[in-house]
């Protein structure tokens, strides 16, 4: 009989720049510099094959929520995988697969009442773009050719092809750009970056405008308008104005464009409510949920509904009018039962309660760096921050990318045993909906910390 000795933390090393290709990573320079490899969670730690021990400051990339080893959803996998790990909803049903979704349209704003699973936010959002399709093409009115999807400039909405489409970060539109169908897109209503003319105020008053003028110009065309409400994440957790949010769902009705919220990353408490649609009392026609969703335990996400929408896909299967999609982990029973306990665990611990004192703590915690020389900005809402660094004030000057300011705070950050990840030179800060009020003000003295010693 032999014996399989674990490899050593060399060995994984190896085998990781050998073998392991990471996503979003600029693979050259990662193999040079490894990182950490995790082995272990737990609460709001994580500990690597080396046996560091870390405050994990991004919720696991934004998804995880309530810690990691919660016995409660760890159980909730553990009773399902004894009954099943997998089986398909492609004709088939589950028990957690229908609960999980008679639980999300209680929960969710008013008028969503179906719910599609799938396994990631690119694909939440790619089932939203052709439910949205297809769906003129059937509606009960009667069939319009709308084609065209409107965006807000900036937006990130996943990778898949469709959702790279409707997102618009100009260095992944530029790769693919031949791929990609035609959209509109609409100023983003975060004044940070706007011209050196206008004033905050005259920025934010201009794009309304320009929204509501695009919008017109377009209606007739329009499929969807999606957006991300509240906070854009993934273009550096740009802060929507309020009131932004309700003008576009007040145009997109004026005009029956079906609205798509991508709640994929803002869901789930991350900006103080369950969900952001909440706070500006918007029922969107599509909703997008995934990192959150399963508590960030598992892949799973769900597109949402109305009535209206599912309706036009209603007919004789012979019609043709069928909905065809859906991927083959499509709402996988182990995902569904974490997502339940996941739910459950949001209100015996009163998480958006907790959501919105660490939201306060952080708010205060930063202060200090609100007149450092090298920060641009902060953004927040709720627990989504950005800070944004900058080479130097007046005239506003950005890093050269060169420099990669936003990774060496992070790394001066792990030496002193916080996970952030940047967005550029935006320094992200995501602390997960349930993390104690301490850890978050450690979360906070380390990146202060942390960008002091890179930018002095
Ligand atoms: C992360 C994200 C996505 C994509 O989700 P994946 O699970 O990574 O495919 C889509 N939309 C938004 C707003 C996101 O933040």
């Amino acid at each position: 009989m032999t014996y399989m000795k674990p490899p050593t933390s060399e060995q994984l090393r190896d085998w990781d720049n050998e073998h392991v290709w990471h996503p979003f990573a600029p693979m050259q320079a990662y193999r040079v510099e490894g990182a950490p490899i995790i082995e272990r969670g737990e609460g709001f730690h994580l500990f690597d094959v080396d046996g560091n021990k870390y405050l994990d400051g991004i919720s696991a990339l934004w998804c995880n929520v309530h810690g990691h080893q919660v016995p409660e959803i760890d159980q909730a996998i553990i009773d399902q995988l004894g009954r099943v790990g997998h089986t398909t909803l492609l004709g088939l049903s589950s028990p957690p697969s229908i609960e999980l979704a008679r639980r999300l349209v209680e929960i969710t704003p008013a008028g969503l009442n179906k719910v599609f699973y799938s396994d990631s936010g690119s694909t939440a959002v790619e089932v939203a773009l052709k439910m949205a399709f297809q769906y003129h093409q059937q509606k009960a009115s009667g069939p319009e050719k709308r084609t065209l999807f409107a965006t807000v400039s900036g937006a990130y909405h996943g990778d898949t092809i469709g959702s790279v489409s409707v997102g618009s970060i100009d260095l992944f539109h530029h790769v693919y750009g031949k791929l990609l169908f035609e959209t509109v897109s609409v100023p983003t209503p975060c004044p940070f970056h706007r011209p050196a003319s206008m004033t905050r105020e005259e920025y934010v008053a201009w794009s309304f405008a320009e929204a509501e003028r695009i919008i017109t110009e377009h209606a007739a065309d329009l499929a969807a308008f999606i957006i991300e409400p509240l906070v854009q994440g993934a273009s550096g957790i740009l802060v929507h104005p309020t009131g932004y949010l309700k003008h576009i769902r007040d145009l997109t009705q004026r005009f029956n464009i079906p609205l798509i919220a991508d709640e994929v990353a803002v869901g789930f408490g991350r900006t103080g409510s369950l969900f952001a649609c909440e706070q500006e009392e918007v029922q969107p026609d599509f909703l997008c949920l995934a990192k959150g969703l399963s508590g960030g335990y598992l892949p799973l996400a769900a597109t949402l509904a109305t009535d209206e929408i599912y309706e036009a896909f209603l007919d004789e299967p012979s019609a043709g009018k069928t909905f065809f999609h859906g991927h083959t982990f499509t709402g996988n029973p182990l995902a569904c039962a974490a997502g339940i306990a996941s739910l459950e665990l949001f209100q015996k611990n009163n998480v958006l309660q907790n959501a919105k004192e660490i939201a306060a703590e952080i708010e205060s915690c930063l202060q200090p760096l609100l007149d450092h020389p090298h920060v641009g900005d902060i953004r927040q809402r709720g627990t989504m921050v950005g800070i944004e660094l900058i080479q130097q004030r007046d005239p506003q000057l950005s890093y050269s990318a060169k420099q990669r300011m936003g990774h060496q705070v992070t790394l001066a950050a792990r030496k002193r045993g916080v996970i952030l990840r940047p967005l550029g030179d935006v320094i992200v800060l995501m602390p997960a909906p349930a993390m104690p009020v301490e850890l978050v003000r450690e979360l906070c003295q380390v990146t202060i910390d942390s960008i002091r010693e890179v930018t002095e």
